[in-house]
C-alpha cells in the first residue's frame, strides 16, 4: 500500500495540480510542499551531473594537451642529445696530433656545451685520447687509461665530443701555440705519465729505452726534474740530440753502468723506462735484479719476458696518458722545460718529433 501511495504522489507532483479552492486543493498543496524538496534534490542532481561532465571534459582536454606537449618534447629531445649530452662539450678542432701509440689528441675551441658543463664555451682547450669515468675504483687507483667505462678517441675529425671535466683550457698563464699544442695532451702527457708513474728521484739511475718523440719529451722532463738519465742509442740523430742535452748514450748494460759510475750514481737497482713498445725486449734485458721496468704499452701491449720475474723486476704498464697530468705537462711547455716547438713538426717522416696537423 505504501508503495502505491508513493507512485500516486509522484504522479500528482508531475501533473499541473488542482485549481485553488477546489475540494482537493488543501491536501494537494500539502503534497506539493512535500514534493518541493524532492524537485530541488533532482535539480541539484542535474547540476552535479552537469558539473561532473564539465570537469570530465576539462580533464580530457588537459590530458590531450599534455600528450601533445610530451610528444613535441620527445621529438625535440633526441636532437639535443645528439648535439651534446649533459657532461660533455663539443670541440671544433684547430689542430690534431697525427699517429702516436696512445690515441688521438688535439687542441680546439668549445662550440657547444652540455647542461652540466657550462663555463668552457668559446675557450681553447687541450683534448686527450680518453674520457675515463673518474668515479670507479680503477680510476680512484690511478688507472684512468684502463677504466672499464672509458671513452676512447682513436682519431679526431673536424669536431668531436669530449667530457668537460678532462679538458684543459688554455689562457690565464697557460698559453700554447697552435698547432704544436695538439701534442700536449697526447705524446707530451704520455711522457709525463711515464715519469710520474716511475716515481724517479734525482739520485736514481734512470735508463730511457726507445728513440721516439715520447722518449724525447721524457728526457726533457727528467732533466727538468733534476734527474740525470742515460739513454740507449748507437749513433744517428737520436744520439746527437741526447749528447746535445748532456745525456749519457750507451748501447749495452756495461756501458750504461760505467756512465752511472762516472756520475757517482752507485750500483742501486735501475729504473728502466721503455717509451717505445717495439723495444721492450731490450728494456727487459737491461732490467737487472730488483729493477723497476716502466713500459708504455699503448694499444697493443708487448709480451714481457718471464725471466724478468725471476730477477724480481717490478713491471709497470702504462696504457696511455693520464688526463689529470695534462696540466703539469702543459705548464712545463709554457715554462720552456719542454721545447714543444722543436719536438713537433708539420712534416711527415721525422721519427723524433710528434707530427701535428692543422684543421682547415
Ligand atoms: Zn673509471
Amino acid at each position: 500500500m505504501a508503495r502505491s501511495a508513493g507512485v500516486a504522489d509522484r504522479r500528482v507532483c508531475r501533473a499541473a495540480g488542482p485549481r485553488a479552492g477546489s475540494a482537493a486543493s488543501a491536501p494537494r498543496a500539502r503534497r506539493r510542499r512535500r514534493c518541493r524538496p524532492r524537485r530541488r534534490r533532482a535539480d541539484r542532481g542535474c547540476e552535479l551531473r552537469r558539473l561532473r561532465r564539465r570537469l570530465r571534459d576539462a580533464a580530457r582536454e588537459r590530458a590531450a594537451r599534455r600528450t601533445h606537449r610530451d610528444r613535441r618534447r620527445a621529438r625535440a629531445a633526441p636532437a639535443r642529445q645528439a648535439l651534446v649530452s649533459a657532461d660533455d662539450v663539443e670541440v671544433a678542432l684547430e689542430a690534431v696530433q697525427v699517429g702516436g701509440v696512445t690515441g688521438a689528441a688535439g687542441v680546439g675551441r668549445v662550440v657547444a656545451d652540455g647542461e652540466h658543463a657550462r663555463g668552457l664555451m668559446n675557450r681553447r682547450v687541450l683534448i686527450g685520447p680518453i674520457d675515463p669515468c673518474g668515479e670507479c675504483d680503477v680510476c680512484r687507483h690511478g688507472g684512468a687509461a684502463v677504466c672499464p667505462h672509458v671513452r676512447v678517441r682513436d682519431a679526431l675529425g673536424a669536431r668531436t665530443t669530449a667530457a668537460a671535466r678532462w679538458l684543459v683550457p688554455l689562457s690565464d698563464g697557460l698559453d700554447l701555440a697552435v698547432p704544436a699544442a695538439a701534442a700536449v695532451a697526447g705524446d707530451v702527457t704520455a711522457a709525463y705519465t711515464l715519469y710520474a708513474r716511475t716515481g724517479a728521484a734525482p739520485r736514481d739511475p734512470v735508463v730511457v729505452v726507445g728513440a721516439t718523440p715520447i722518449s724525447r719529451f721524457l728526457i726533457e722532463i727528467l732533466l727538468a726534474k733534476g734527474i740525470a738519465p742515460a739513454a740507449v742509442g748507437s749513433g744517428g740523430a737520436w744520439a746527437d740530440w741526447l749528447r746535445g742535452k748532456g745525456v749519457a748514450v750507451a748501447g749495452d748494460r756495461a756501458a750504461l753502468a760505467a756512465a752511472f759510475a762516472e756520475r757517482s750514481l752507485g750500483t742501486r737497482p735501475w729504473r728502466v723506462i721503455c717509451a717505445d713498445p717495439a723495444t721492450v725486449a731490450a728494456a727487459v734485458e737491461l732490467a737487472g735484479p730488483r729493477a723497476m721496468l716502466t713500459v708504455l704499452a699503448g694499444r697493443s701491449p708487448p709480451p714481457i719476458a718471464g725471466d724478468a720475474l725471476g730477477r724480481e723486476v717490478t713491471v709497470l704498464g702504462i696504457a696511455g696518458p693520464h688526463p689529470d697530468l695534462v696540466v703539469e705537462a702543459a705548464a712545463m711547455c709554457v715554462k720552456g722545460e719542454i721545447d714543444l716547438a722543436a719536438g713537433t713538426t708539420l712534416a711527415a717522416g721525422d721519427p723524433l718529433r710528434t707530427r701535428v696537423c692543422e684543421i682547415a
